[in-house]
């Protein structure tokens, strides 16, 4: 029978007291893998159970503890980290685990500077501490906008300055990485690059946030294993994003907004959960029930897309709120987060 486990070493294990501990698990004849982050090294091991008890190797120095993995995600677990994941980000700006609201706001597509300033000042203004904006699109059709690209880019990053706010943006292809990166403080990969395997090593060898958004049709674990090959790369800012996925409904909501993926993945996972309710329902209107439904459910915070005419916006008009139906619902948002607060504790996890 195998066995699955992760050692995680004391914050002050010495390099030579690691190699000791992968020589011994080689020897009983486990497969390793050493991920040394910034805060500790942890090796997870593969190998036969009859081989050795997780409890002998405790006993080993430098070992802090040995935990048997039932799930087949390691580094994104809660098993392997129990608190919650803290990403910073720039302006004083983070995202998991605090008491912050974290509204990631702004147009689906940066159209143009006047489009996009107007809509940042907007958001800004009611509340909202990430832009976000698309330069690269991933649009259903070759025919409809594809987005202003590298002008995008550099858009955002003056209306980064100019408001003082983090930015988002989506990066679409393994070989802009690099590009996008340069400008962004969370690189986006959107619902449908979710299993684009080579862009998530890409950015797992980044030092920079990635928000990834789960799959249209993918379940909770592929979304976790997605997860898991930015992590294995060497990168722990993962941001999870819940944006609605494929059923039976087409006709009254664009996708269906899974809820509870939201405290299922607070529960298998440490990593900051945000709602997007303005993919996960595509009409404005069930925005703010949706975005309220998912702060109840623990969302460390929402992504909202917001334009200031929708009619005329060149991608995802129908489900963008105009700037003062935004304020609205931030306020109401931050009165429902101060209530909350009160009674609702994040579930730990006692058993999976
Ligand atoms: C977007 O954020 O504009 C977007 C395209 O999102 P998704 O990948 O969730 O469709
Ligand atoms: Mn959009």
């Amino acid at each position: 029978m195998p066995i699955k486990m992760i050692i995680v070493m004391k914050p002050d294990a010495t390099p030579q007291q690691t190699t000791h501990v992968l020589d011994r698990l080689a020897s009983l004849g486990f497969k390793t893998h050493l991920s040394q982050g910034v805060e500790r090294t942890i090796i997870g091991a593969i190998g036969d159970k009859r081989a050795v008890s997780p409890l002998s190797l405790t006993a080993l120095d430098g070992v802090a503890e040995v935990v048997p993995i039932r799930r087949p995600f390691k580094l994104v677990s809660r098993e392997v980290k129990p608190s919650d994941t803290i990403i910073d980000l720039a302006f004083g700006v983070s995202v998991g685990g605090s008491d912050q609201l974290v509204v990631m706001a702004g147009p689906c597509s940066v159209e143009s500077r006047e489009q996009l300033f107007e809509t940042a000042r907007a958001v800004k203004d009611a509340g909202a501490t990430v832009l976000r904006g698309g330069a690269f699109k991933p649009r259903t059709s070759p025919y409809t906008f594809q987005g202003l690209g590298e002008t995008g880019l550099k858009l955002l990053a003056e209306a980064r300055e100019a408001f003082k706010m983090p930015i988002i943006t989506e990066v679409m292809d393994s070989d802009d990485v690099e590009l996008v990166a340069h400008y962004a403080d969370i690189l986006q990969l959107g619902a449908r690059n979710m299993q684009n395997f080579s862009l998530l090593k890409k950015v797992g060898r980044l030092a920079k946030p990635v928000m990834l958004k789960r799959g249209p049709a993918a379940t909770l674990e592929e979304w976790l294993m997605a997860a898991e090959y930015i992590l294995n790369e060497g990168n722990p800012h993962v941001i999870l994003c819940e944006r609605g996925i494929r059923s039976v409904e087409t006709q009254y909501t664009r996708n269906t907004m899974d809820i509870s993926a939201i405290p299922v993945a607070k529960r298998l996972s440490h990593l900051p959960v945000i709602g997007d309710p303005s993919h996960g329902t595509g009409k404005w209107y069930l925005v703010g029930p949706m975005a309220k439904a998912a702060i109840v459910a623990g969302a460390d915070g929402l992504m909202i897309e917001v334009h200031p005419r929708p009619e005329e916006a060149l991608s995802d008009g129908p489900q963008a709120l105009l700037p003062d139906t935004f304020a609205r619902l931030m306020a109401e948002l931050r009165a429902m987060k101060a209530v909350l607060h009160q009674f609702n504790p994040l579930p730990q996890p006692a058993e999976f």
